[in-house]
């Protein structure tokens, strides 16, 4: 999980949105930390965790950003988003409705990012692929349409969030080289 004393080439912010209990804060404890809590509390208080990894034999210290519980429609801040590079747009796929919310959270996105921003779409949760509520064809279909990356994940059992991360960082890191 990275030397500390390492010089650092590049550092990147990526912002975490979607819906309250999609899992946002657990795909980031997952990928800086590698932990996971079935009763995580809501997040209290702006926060970023960073992880630095190596991207072509670059140091590259993403800096996730985590939201507030400030999840309901238009309260995360202008602040929040201010020089992301970067973008993960979650929702649960055992919950229909925040995923029917995404194209709300895009357009906030839209508005307040700069317009190169990298985004993926993320179908969290896919461990409970027996309570599955959104077919994967249908967000692979609006991910298209939209010129986004997308993946499930599952923070539970570590399944694709280091690969969602790395997608977005390469993507960002090609962008600037
Ligand atoms: P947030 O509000 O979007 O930050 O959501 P949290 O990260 O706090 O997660 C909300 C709830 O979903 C918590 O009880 C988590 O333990 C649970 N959760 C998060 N990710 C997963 C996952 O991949 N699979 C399952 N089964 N539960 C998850
Ligand atoms: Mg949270």
């Amino acid at each position: 999980y990275g030397d500390p004393s390492q010089k650092i080439d590049y550092v990147f912010k990526v912002v975490l949105i979607g819906d309250s209990a999609v899992g946002k804060s657990q795909i980031l404890a997952r990928f800086a930390r590698n932990e996971f809590s079935l009763d995580s509390k809501a997040t209290i208080g702006v926060e970023f965790q960073t992880r630095t990894l190596v991207i072509e034999h670059k140091s590259v210290k993403a800096q996730i950003w985590d939201t507030a519980g400030q999840e309901r429609y238009r309260a995360v801040t202008s602040a929040y988003y201010r020089g992301a590079v970067g973008a993960m747009l979650v929702y649960d796929i055992t919950k229909r409705q925040t995923f029917d919310h995404i194209p709300r959270w895009l357009d906030e996105l839209r508005g307040h990012a700069d317009k190169n921003i990298v985004i993926i779409l993320i179908g969290n949760k896919s461990d409970l692929e027996n309570q599955r509520a959104v077919p994967a064809e249908d967000a692979k279909e609006f991910a298209q349409k939209e010129g986004l990356f997308f993946l499930e994940t599952s923070a539970l059992e570590s399944t694709n969030v280091e690969t969602a991360f790395l997608t977005v960082l390469t993507e960002i890191f090609n962008f600037v080289n």
